[in-house]
């Protein structure tokens, strides 16, 4: 007697991503209630039964990618102001677009977020942005995985006006997606620069409280680092341990300004810090440390930043420049190599959004895994499947796109977004941003 799964999926490789970093070849991935059942030889599953055998022998399986710090609805700022400094492109750009920001905007924007993760094999995210109870509503109905934080102000934001209400939102928040199979929340002061210190100790109440974890925007530029030294005496990795910010569950994004003390100080409290390569290249922030914070322990995970500012949600492109990037600045080749990137992206992800079970593909694991295409002539020949993933692919080979079993893209159709219409609420979309831009 043979086991019936609902899903069987052939494929020529399967990159496990498990403790030993185990690489199938000829392998065969069943899937049954939105785990994964079993995996192995093909050979072993021929004789099995699925409600779905999808054969996918010309494909690599691997575990979806984690994108560890985004803000998908700011696709809708994509391309709209490049090319200039983090403080002036915040400030004079970004900022005066978004005091006038809507629901509506926020739930098409994460949208359309969604649809390019889905199809470039991102298959869970930490977001942070504003209205995140649209954001949320996106990403459910997208069928991504994704800890939603409203991002948390000093200042009034176009979803709140005082803190009172910001608390009240979150509390809100709590209650409505709570027990929700994917879309989690995560507690997310904006930074130490918007922010006071009685606030960030409220959001960490907060987050204590109903058991969140705490993301915030950390060390991403010399100017922070200035501020933070004039304003509170600290740098800002001192500032927020003496806030008692920093534990495990906490993930901080960027994590480019910092010391080697401060190194030390991350690992031992079990920080997690989200890389954002590509993103902290084009606002020329600088270089996270990354070599050393993995030489000390420290998790690492991956992430694209938003779209204002990278101006991609590709974690493949991710993935790539980061293995580039530190070769290049620390003049050594061996640094950062494909497997350790690769373990940022699906592993660090996991620590990063405090979700057990992400980044790997083994049996009692959810079944969030993507096929690339292997016939796509930058694909071929392959010795190193690895190698292939992080130096080779573009995302483009992303053929099929699982997330808890099911399917929710494939060969180009999504089965859970109306992409045709998404495309229309472009058009109207530029309108808005234009006409919001020119109020000021
Ligand atoms: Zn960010």
């Amino acid at each position: 007697m043979h086991p019936q799964y609902d899903m069987l999926l052939f494929a020529k490789y399967i990159l496990t991503q498990n403790s030993s970093r185990e690489v199938l070849e000829d392998a065969c991935l069943a899937i049954s209630q939105g785990k994964v059942a079993a995996l192995g030889p093909a050979a072993s599953f021929e004789q099995c039964t699925a409600g779905n055998t999808v054969h996918l022998e010309h494909t690599l399986l691997m575990p979806g990618l984690v994108n560890g710090h985004t803000h998908a609805a700011m696709t809708f700022l994509r391309g709209m102001a490049d090319d200039l400094p983090l403080m002036d492109w915040l400030t004079n750009h970004i900022f005066p677009v978004e005091k006038h920001l809507t629901e509506e905007i926020v739930e098409i924007g994460t949208l359309l977020g969604c649809a390019e993760m889905l199809a470039t094999g991102t298959t869970a995210c930490q977001d942070m942005y504003l209205f995140t109870q649209a954001a949320s509503r996106a990403m459910g109905a997208a069928g991504i995985k994704a800890r939603v934080g409203e991002g948390i102000f000093s200042f009034p934001s176009p979803a709140y006006a005082t803190e009172e209400e910001a608390f009240a939102l979150l509390q809100e928040q709590v209650k409505y997606w709570q027990g929700h199979e994917r879309v989690r929340l995560v507690v997310a002061p904006h930074s130490v620069y918007t922010t006071t210190a009685p606030l960030l100790e409220r959001c960490m109440a907060f987050a204590h409280q109903h058991n969140l974890p705490l993301h915030i925007h950390l060390a991403e530029t010399a100017t922070e680092t200035e501020q933070s030294q004039s304003l509170h005496g600290l740098r800002p990795v001192a500032y927020a341990e003496r806030l008692g910010l920093l534990m495990p569950g906490t993930s901080i994004a960027h994590g480019v300004e910092l010391l080697p003390e401060e190194i030390a100080l991350l690992a031992q409290r079990g920080v997690c810090v989200v890389h954002n390569p590509k993103s902290n290249m084009k606002l020329a922030s600088g270089v996270a440390p990354v070599p050393a914070l993995l030489a000390a322990g420290v998790p690492v995970a991956l992430g694209t930043d938003g779209a204002a500012s990278n101006n991609a949600l590709n974690m493949f492109a991710e993935m790539n420049e980061c293995a580039l990037l530190h070769k290049v600045v620390g003049q050594n080749p061996t640094l950062v190599p494909a497997q350790a990137v690769l373990d940022m992206a699906t592993l660090g992800g996991a620590t990063a959004l405090a979700w057990e079970g992400l980044g790997c593909l083994q049996p009692g694991a959810p079944a969030d895994v993507i096929a690339l295409d292997m016939r796509r002539p930058n694909m071929q020949p392959c010795f190193t499947p690895v190698s292939q993933v992080v130096y080779a692919a573009s995302a483009h080979e992303v053929c099929l796109t699982v997330v808890d079993g099911r399917i929710v893209y494939q060969d180009g159709r999504y089965t859970t977004i109306d992409y045709p219409l998404l495309l229309q609420e472009m058009e109207g979309l530029v309108r808005w941003v234009r006409e919001n831009r020119a109020l000021r």
